[in-house]
């Protein structure tokens, strides 16, 4: 890994040798490189399972006697720096793909979940504390803070950008919560949700025109622009604008810029594609398309679509028609969005649509347990992160001894459970949990028993309450006393989605239900430091999304990673990734339409599958207390999953089939 290239002012409690520590804690690179979280764990163990593996927030919080302690050790850490900002960034930064990203500050973050004592979610924003995270403010090539002025329809919005380093990447985040600015203007980068169209247009505008100029002001001059998803695509058109400033005819600009985009569609579902009414088009854009050189029904077509002419300008259909490289996110996905977006292309056959598919992966150093990453460096190979997408090293999976992977499975288990206690007790003290809620909050949770778990965003559409549609057949599972099952959920609902928040009401109800005796668990407050002891420590990963409406998923990935089994609906990346023997799969109905014949349908097999398949062979032990037969699978799935659905390979597959093609026809001068 490469050094860091830029001081970091100390922390006054830092003592002067461990100056660099501040600047580990800095950069996300830590999050993924093992001996530098080992190093954190060192300073101090408890605290840094008490800030939830925060390293600012535990050098803020160490006392100052242990940091002068550790002073005089000089041998306590190997370099690198990391925080976690997403698992592309990463893995570019691995792989020395020079790469930035482009975001917004929120500083009021992404909400958190609380569940109110009647068993609803409640989303509330706390502030996050700038001192207790790894960000500081961006400069431009001058040596000065960066900040530029963007005018918004008739306002002029100061931005300031603040620097995320994730290893050799950084990531740079728009923040307009500055005095200068009107208190609307401010809250425009305060959080993810909560604004009605107009204020995400604006947000768009921000992320998309005001991201370029942005960049321009850092002085970065990117060769390839990657839309990840359409929320940025207003970018194509501030470069269109560019070029013809430059003298460029629109036409060719036009094509300057479709030939160094790529774009990336990431869902089917219609709330995922953003659609603005044409009068708010006219507010914010009627003094920028004669810059284009267009007319304003030629810019409002950009954003046309022939089967809602005259409703609205489609961001998704802006980002189709000005990349030239489009991609899905799974095989299945490729083939859906293909269909989808057909009409774009008149004439075209649908299999001749040009909208490929590169599935998705994971950053493996990021989700792998400590555990089965000492199994894997002993058995697979040393290297195994770095090599992660090469299928003969995973060959040696066959051999790994059946007692040490189930030693690794069992402490993945125990460990989850004791994060679950740990929370309910530390819910209970802090007055937010009655006793009796801290049991449907897992406090009873067998740590030996058949765990499944479901951890996810409750959309509609991932259906997280199908199991609950036969109780009677439930309960028979749940409460086997020879072969217990138990269910772990947790999962947060868009605040402005009723049917999600219903849903994580109902998993809750059943969780109180006495009869149920703690079998089945809602864990409060998903992120992804609950998520890695998630994926790490169930035994079955369960995924009932309605398909085809499941883009690719990735936390299935994560788990098998982990020795963890998929039983899932074949749909996204596991319509891909199952072989028939690397875990279970149900075969969705061929009729999409009807949505009750498939929950049906789906309920059915799912039981099926747990009745006569999951739950015997998890129990079915030898002399020793190993289920070899389930273990057969777990390898099988390890073997086939992991070096296919990582990153490594992921994007290495963008980098060939994506940005380099796009690079090729840049011009040099942008
Ligand atoms: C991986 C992950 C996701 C994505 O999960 P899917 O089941 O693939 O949709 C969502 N949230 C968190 C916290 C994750 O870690």
């Amino acid at each position: 890994m490469q050094a860091p290239d830029q001081r970091q002012p100390a922390q006054d409690t830092v003592p002067q040798s461990l100056y660099r520590l501040g600047e580990l804690a800095r950069n996300l690179w830590w999050s993924w490189t093992p001996t530098a979280r080992q190093l954190f764990e060192s300073i101090d163990p408890t605290l840094w399972f008490l800030t939830h593996h925060n390293p600012v927030q535990l050098l803020s919080s160490v006392k100052p006697e242990r940091l002068t302690t550790l002073a005089s050790d000089t041998n306590i850490y190997s370099g690198g720096l990391g925080i976690l900002a997403g698992d592309h960034c990463k893995e570019s930064s691995d792989l020395g793909i020079p790469l930035v990203g482009i975001g917004f500050m929120y500083p009021q973050g992404y909400f958190k979940q609380r569940i109110n004592p009647e068993g609803w979610q409640e989303a509330t924003y706390a502030p996050f504390n700038r001192h207790d995270s790894p960000i500081q403010q961006a400069m431009t090539p001058a040596g000065v803070p960066c900040s530029i002025k963007v005018e918004i329809g008739h306002r002029q919005v100061t931005v300031l950008v603040w620097q995320v380093r994730t290893g050799r990447m950084s990531l740079f985040l728009i923040d307009t919560d500055v005095p200068e600015n009107t208190p609307e203007d401010r809250a425009l980068s305060a959080r993810l949700y909560g604004g009605d169209q107009e204020t995400r247009l604006c947000q768009e505008f921000l992320l998309g025109i005001g991201g370029v100029r942005v960049l321009r002001a850092l002085g970065i001059n990117p060769a390839v622009w990657h839309c990840n998803e359409g929320h940025s695509a207003f970018l194509t058109v501030e470069r269109i604008r560019e070029f013809v400033t430059a003298g460029h005819g629109h036409a060719e600009a036009s094509e300057l810029v479709r030939q160094s985009t790529v774009f990336t569609t990431h869902t089917p579902v219609p709330a995922g594609h953003d659609i603005f009414p044409f009068h708010l088009m006219d507010r914010y854009f009627t003094n920028y398309w004669s810059q284009l050189g267009l007319s304003r029904e030629e810019f409002l077509g950009l954003g046309e679509t022939p089967d809602s002419t005259g409703h609205g300008f489609n961001m998704t259909a802006l980002a189709m028609r000005l990349s030239a490289h489009v991609n899905g996110v799974s095989r299945e996905h490729g083939r859906v969005s293909r269909h989808m977006w057909q009409h774009l292309w008149p004439g075209l056959a649908e299999d001749l649509v040009p909208i490929r598919h590169l599935t998705n992966g994971i950053h493996a150093p990021t989700w792998i347990s400590p555990e089965a990453n000492s199994l894997y460096a002993k058995y697979v190979s040393t290297e195994w992160a770095e090599r992660i997408d090469d299928p003969t090293i995973w060959q040696r999976v066959t051999d790994l001894p059946d007692h040490e992977l189930w030693s690794v499975r069992q402490t993945s288990r125990r460990k989850l459970m004791r994060f679950i206690r740990e929370r309910a007790r530390d819910g209970w003290i802090r007055g937010h949990l009655q006793p009796m809620q801290a049991i449907a909050r897992g406090t009873l949770l067998d740590p030996e028993a058949l765990t499944i778990g479901f951890a996810r965003r409750f959309a509609t559409y991932k259906r997280a309450t199908l199991l609950f549609r036969d109780l009677e057949r439930l309960k028979q599972l749940l409460h086997n006393r020879w072969r217990p099952v138990q269910i772990v959920f947790a999962g947060k609902a868009h605040p402005a989605d009723e049917p999600g928040r219903y849903f994580i009401h109902e998993v809750l109800s059943f969780c109180n239900d006495h009869k149920i005796g703690g079998h089945v668990a809602f864990l409060e407050d998903y992120d992804m430091h609950m998520a890695k002891y998630l994926v790490q420590g169930v035994d079955i990963w369960l995924n009932t999304p309605r398909a085809p409406l499941e883009a690719s998923g990735t936390s299935g990935q994560k788990a098998a990673l982990n020795g963890v089994i998929n039983l899932s609906v074949l749909d996204g990346w596991w319509q891909e990734g199952y072989n028939g023997a690397n875990g279970w799969g149900i075969q969705p109905l061929p009729d999409e339409s009807d949505t009750q014949a498939q929950d049906a349908h789906d309920a059915e097999q799912l039981f099926r599958l747990l009745e006569q398949e999951v739950v015997p062979l998890f129990y079915q032990r030898d002399l020793d207390g190993i289920p070899r037969g389930w273990l057969h699978i777990v390898k099988e799935s390890i073997k086939t999953i992991a070096p296919r659905f990582c990153t490594k390979r992921m994007v290495k597959e963008y980098m060939r089939q994506l940005y380099a093609p796009a690079t090729a026809r840049t011009p040099n001068k942008w």
